[in-house]
């Protein structure tokens, strides 16, 4: 007997496996599997949630084998067409399983099967009690009556009661009182407003109006704002945002991973009047989920984000910015290693609004991109309002005597600063106390066991600690190898230079910014109070102190050493040397007060260094241009890197060795594609693991990427030695 009842549909799901295929079940009969819902089915002895790619008639796979969905999650899609194509771009691109992808895309809660909830505003209104109290009342209690009056006048939200700079334990006050209580109202939807903003927008000066002016709103572009630090580049965006907002259009907005202070998130809810939602990795799960919601429904008009935000479905997205482009946040360093920069150009693409890049710094990847016309290039070339640039000089160090890293003349520049009552920023790209520890006797030096490379000297907790591993160890009092006393610190960490400045400037207060005074929920925003309060102080840190800040008294700025990036084993040293000083240097002086910085180097007179210092970061860069095509790196040519880390060299080399071989038979070597190694990674050792390289230089994109899915392919079928580990990085900008 044939049986005419219907087949049960094939619904092909994407799993979060490391796998680069996905997978086949069968649906219910009748029942509708959309793309981009999400289905929770058996995998091995496990239930996993899958996103639904297709709904098909015909499986591969036999039949009679395929397991059944167990439930469908979603009645609507969780994701719309085209943050799913995205998503495949991405998978595709870097080489990593979609179903990975789109796990790295999705909040936790998702992941697990949560629904979406639908987002609602609290709102502090009076009760029935507070309604009835007369004006003035609470008249002994200033800030209650105060908030009491605002109360009166409408419910007020959280962002509005920050605003009128009422804390939470007046609000508190009045609610154990009985006069107050918080109400949630469901959130409106954005929609084409003319009244987009809560404060009024500054007058543009003729360059940023020149550069709002160039931005087409309905349409695919890529802008790059080139502006010098304090030029006001935020304020072009913020404007860009309003001309979206107006016509009840969303923005995405990214920034570096530190760039997410308070100061920055307020300016933005400060400027808006919609909500301004923002997604970062101090958020918990249900806060994350809630801005993702808030997003998709298209009730937050402003997404801010890190480098995952852009994969936030949007409603109704009309223009993407992401400010400081050249940071490496953007860029994942591990799992699916993606950029988000370089997706927001496709996004952008995709759904047809513009985009734009900002910064002070371009990285030579998108200045080329400038120069040669494929993206618009906008310049900012002088300081909004009333600062003027700094003035910059490099100061030569050798042989002159430190203290604590610092020159003579350098302590008495800041002596002179305080003495003025301004501010000084000591920047110095090292934490810990000294870099190594020496034996002055014989020469020992303190190195980590794991990894290739030195243990740094933390004093005040007397400790070694790695800072590329986990490893740890008291400090020793003798040389291990000679048994001397004479244990010396190398080189200068925060730690030291923080000790050092307290002794010359015992009047005031040092505040130091790194990963180890950081480490608590508050810390930061503490130390940035601290600095607002505007009293003359040193600020000392690490790149933590170079991004983004807005320090309105710091006059000078001092870069303890500026040397490291001259001799780096990664091309991009150079460049990103450039970046960092030119970004700390934008520190200074950003207010009324003129700003100096100074420079300290045991290379002054390096040609590449007086470039930058002479001729600043743009021409800077455009001579680094001309050394990459030279050397047919990068942005002239194609890169990708496969790492094999092994904890035996001899097996990861071997490995990759036999991996070029088989490759070259796909697609042999040419001047248009060149294998590279496989060659030890810049930094050998790391965590145990001895880490070797295979590179890849293409001309063309497409040709490397038909080389690595074949590549991947393999990969995937090959077994791996024991507890070998191979990755791949497209367009890789950590070589180390
Ligand atoms: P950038 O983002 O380029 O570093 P910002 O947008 O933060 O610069 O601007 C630096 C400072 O200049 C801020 O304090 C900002 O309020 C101010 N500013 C920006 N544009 C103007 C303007 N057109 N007129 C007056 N002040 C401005
Ligand atoms: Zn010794
Ligand atoms: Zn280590």
């Amino acid at each position: 007997m044939t049986s005419t009842s219907p087949q049960p549909p094939i619904v092909r799901v994407a799993l979060p496996v490391p796998l680069g295929r996905s997978f086949d079940y069968l649906g219910q009969t009748g029942r509708q599997y959309q793309r981009g819902s999400r289905v929770q089915v058996p995998f091995g002895q496990r239930q996993l949630v899958g996103l639904v790619l297709e709904q098909a008639e015909h499986s591969e796979q036999d039949p009679r084998k395929l397991k059944a969905v167990t439930a469908l999650l979603d009645s609507e899609p969780l994701l719309d067409p085209q943050l799913l194509q995205l998503l495949e771009f991405c998978a595709r691109y870097y080489q990593s399983p979609l179903g990975e992808t789109i796990s790295t895309a999705l909040p936790a809660l998702l992941r697990q099967g949560q629904q979406p909830q639908a987002a609602a505003k609290q709102l502090l209104q009076l009760s029935q009690e507070g309604q009835g109290l007369p004006e003035g009342a609470l008249a002994k209690a200033k800030k209650q009556a105060e908030l009491l009056a605002l109360l009166q006048q409408q419910a007020q939200d959280k962002t509005q009661l920050k605003a009128a700079n009422i804390g939470s334990p007046i609000i508190k006050a009045l609610i154990d009182k009985g006069l107050a209580q918080w109400r949630q109202q469901p959130l409106a939807t954005l929609a084409p407003c003319a009244q987009a903003l809560r404060q009024p927008s500054l007058a543009l000066n003729d360059e940023q109006q020149a550069a709002l002016d160039q931005l087409r709103y309905h349409q695919f572009g890529c802008y790059l704002i080139e502006g010098t630090t304090g030029s006001g580049k935020t304020e072009v965006y913020l404007q860009a945002i309003e001309a979206c907002l107006v016509a009840g259009r969303q923005a995405l907005v990214l920034i570096p991973e530190i760039g997410l202070t308070p100061q920055t998130l307020a300016r933005f809810e400060q400027r808006f009047n919609c909500s301004v939602v923002a997604i970062h990795s101090g958020l918990n799960d249900r806060e994350r989920l809630q801005a993702w919601t808030m997003a998709r429904a298209g009730q937050a008009g402003v997404v801010i984000g890190t480098r995952s935000a852009i994969f936030t479905p949007m409603a109704a997205l009309g223009i993407i910015i992401i400010d400081e482009e050249h940071d490496l946040s953007f860029k994942q360093q591990d799992g699916v290693r993606y950029s988000a920069r370089d997706l927001a150009v496709y996004r952008a693409r995709q759904l047809d609004i513009p985009i734009v890049l900002g910064t002070a710094t371009p990285a030579l990847e998108t200045l080329h991109n400038a120069i040669n016309g494929r993206y618009q290039h906008l310049r900012l070339t002088h300081r909004a309002g009333n600062a003027k640039p700094p003035s910059l000089s490099c100061q030569d160090i050798r042989q002159q005597s430190l203290l604590g890293g610092l020159s003579a003349d350098s302590l008495s520049a800041i002596g002179d600063t305080l003495a003025a009552g301004n501010q000084v920023l000591v920047f110095l790209n090292r934490r810990g106390y000294a870099p190594s520890l020496m034996c002055h006797h014989c020469g020992w030096v303190a190195q980590c066991q794991h990894c290739s490379a030195r243990m740094t000297l933390h004093r005040r907790q007397h400790q070694l600690r790695c800072h590329h591993c986990e490893a740890s160890a008291r400090e020793p009092l003798q040389c291990p190898a000679c048994f001397s006393r004479e244990l010396i610190g190398q080189g200068y960490g925060t730690e030291r230079t923080e000790q050092t400045l307290g002794e010359h400037f015992s009047d005031h207060k040092i505040i130091r910014i790194d990963r180890d005074t950081t480490r608590g929920k508050k810390a930061m925003q503490n130390k940035l109070a601290q600095i607002e309060q505007g009293q003359p102080c040193i600020l000392l840190g690490t790149q933590m102190l170079a991004k983004g800040h807005h320090f309105p008294d710091v006059t000078l700025v001092v870069i303890v050493d500026a040397d490291g990036g001259l001799f780096s084993g990664d091309f991009r040293g150079p460049e990103r040397m450039g970046q960092l000083i030119t970004q700390v240097a934008g520190r200074a002086g950003r207010a009324d007060k003129p700003g100096r910085v100074i420079i300290q180097s045991h290379h002054a007179e390096h040609p590449l260094l007086q470039t930058l210092l002479q001729q600043g970061y743009h021409l800077f860069a455009r001579q680094l241009l001309r050394e990459r095509q030279l050397a047919q790196m990068p942005p002239y040519r194609h890169l990708a890197l496969l790492h094999c880390d092994s904890p035996k060299p001899e097996a990861a080399e071997h490995f990759l060795q036999n991996l070029r071989h088989w490759l070259e038979q796909a697609q042999a070597p040419s001047p248009a594609l060149m294998y590279l190694g496989p060659f030890p990674a810049p930094m050998e050792k790391r965590k145990r693991m001895f880490r070797y390289q295979l590179q890849f230089n293409a001309a063309e994109r497409a040709q490397l990427q038909g080389l690595l899915s074949q590549l991947k392919a393999h990969l995937e079928q090959s077994k791996l030695p024991a507890k070998m580990r191979c990755s791949l990085d497209v367009d890789p900008l950590d070589m180390m």
